[in-house]
């Protein structure tokens, strides 16, 4: 097959995809992969497959195909190839949720010489690194990856980057507890998807109304949640994108339990349990077990509670989750404190306060914590986080962590 046909036949496969005929696309994408004798077209193809798979949940099979894409081209001897190749297995790592691999591919990317071409994927990179970053709990550096990654959608016009990114921050930001900006910026990127959002794929309007859902259970907006959370399923569903389905039915199920509705909540984290299990998504996971663990403590099923944490403990440190690890231990500690087990408590206490430590979880300024309890946060240009309270009565001193001099604050 030449370089026409296989050109020819990678957009019979586009179509197909765009249509919803993602069986009938594969079958024409993997037919060019095995004959095509054009080095390019075959790259391409890797690509078409790569993002396939990845919005199947097929993670393994997405990784094999980046792996390809990188002797691909090695052989062509194209950087700007070898680039978006280590991009792709910086993703599938991501989504693998093997977040120190992804930080090191990421860096690959970042110091790879290609030409303006490969530029253009650095704020992917970037995003993908600020992904990673969030994966391991370390939230300084991935707020600097984002705000880098905004950076460069703002300078390439990159909607599409600029709409991923935000719902990365509303992620970020859910984490540290600041749901004022957990809800503005997937709201923003839901703006995005309105204004600009004609010929893209619905997935960017499932994913802006998935995060807008969980920021909306987090601020008690539970209708809204639930509106919302509808919405991105009913779209996940007729994609057949089964990694945000699974993310819908976490979040179904932690709003049904916010409402004390325990039984509605178990087979939502069961169905969510399943396919995140079945596409490697370790992450979810632990977070199903974490829900499911609040759940028995509202049934005061405390052994069971127990297990369930521990299920999330080990994926957590599987992974490197730092933040999972420490609600473990923060709902461990109440559990032994209302047993009287004050051995057990006082071994909580000591590792949650390791984590708080590790993860510096802390203002620059007023010393207390942050990320326990709803606080509005700000970052500046370095990326230091601090109460908002705390720097507006610091005035202009500058950073108390790093000492650079610049107060204004950055875009996230
Ligand atoms: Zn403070
Ligand atoms: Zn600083």
């Amino acid at each position: 097959m030449g370089q026409d046909q296989t050109k020819q036949q990678i957009e019979k496969g586009l179509r197909l995809y765009q249509s919803n005929q993602t069986d009938k696309a594969l079958h024409v994408w993997t037919k060019v992969l095995e004959k095509t004798s054009d080095p390019g077209g075959k790259f391409r193809v890797l690509g078409c497959l790569i993002t396939a798979h990845s919005e199947m949940g097929k993670y393994k099979d997405m990784l094999k195909y980046a792996l390809e894409q990188i002797d691909t081209a090695r052989e062509m001897e194209d950087p700007d190839y070898l680039t978006e190749g280590y991009l792709n297995l910086a993703r599938s790592n991501e989504k693998l949720c093997e977040f120190q691999k992804t930080v090191s591919y990421c860096k690959t990317c970042l110091n790879m010489q290609g030409t303006t071409v490969s530029l253009q994927l650095n704020g992917q990179v970037c995003l993908s690194m600020g992904n990673a970053y969030l994966g391991l709990s370390v939230f300084q550096k991935a707020l600097e990856s984002y705000e880098k990654a905004l950076r460069y959608a703002h300078n390439n016009d990159d909607k599409m980057l600029e709409c991923r990114v935000c719902c990365s921050l509303g992620n970020i930001y859910v984490q540290l507890k600041d749901y004022e900006k957990a809800l503005f910026f997937p709201c923003k990127a839901a703006e995005l998807v309105n204004d600009y959002g004609k010929g893209w794929s619905l997935k960017y309007r499932a994913m802006s109304q998935y995060h807008m859902s969980v920021a909306y259970r987090k601020l008690e907006r539970l209708a809204d949640a639930m509106e919302c959370c509808e919405e991105s399923m009913k779209i996940a569903l007729q994609h057949g994108d089964r990694p945000l389905q699974a993310l819908c039915l976490l979040n179904f199920a932690d709003i049904h339990r916010y409402r004390h509705a325990v039984d509605k909540a178990f087979p939502r984290y069961d169905s969510a349990l399943a396919i995140m299990t079945e596409i490697g998504n370790r992450l979810g996971q632990a977070h199903v077990y974490l829900g499911v663990a609040k759940c028995w403590l509202l049934k005061k099923e405390l052994d069971k509670a127990l297990e369930s944490l521990q299920r999330a403990q080990e994926l957590a440190d599987g992974m490197g989750n730092k933040l999972c690890t420490l609600k473990v231990h923060c709902l461990s500690e109440g559990i032994y404190q209302s047993r009287k087990q004050q051995e057990e408590v006082r071994e909580q206490v000591v590792k949650f306060l390791q984590c708080v430590e590790e993860l510096e979880l802390y203002c620059g300024i007023c010393g207390e914590s942050i990320g326990d309890r709803d606080q509005k946060l700000q970052a500046l240009p370095c990326s230091h986080i601090y109460h908002l309270r705390c720097l507006q009565t610091n005035g202009t001193k500058g950073c108390p962590k790093c000492f650079k001099s610049s107060m204004k604050p950055g875009f996230v």
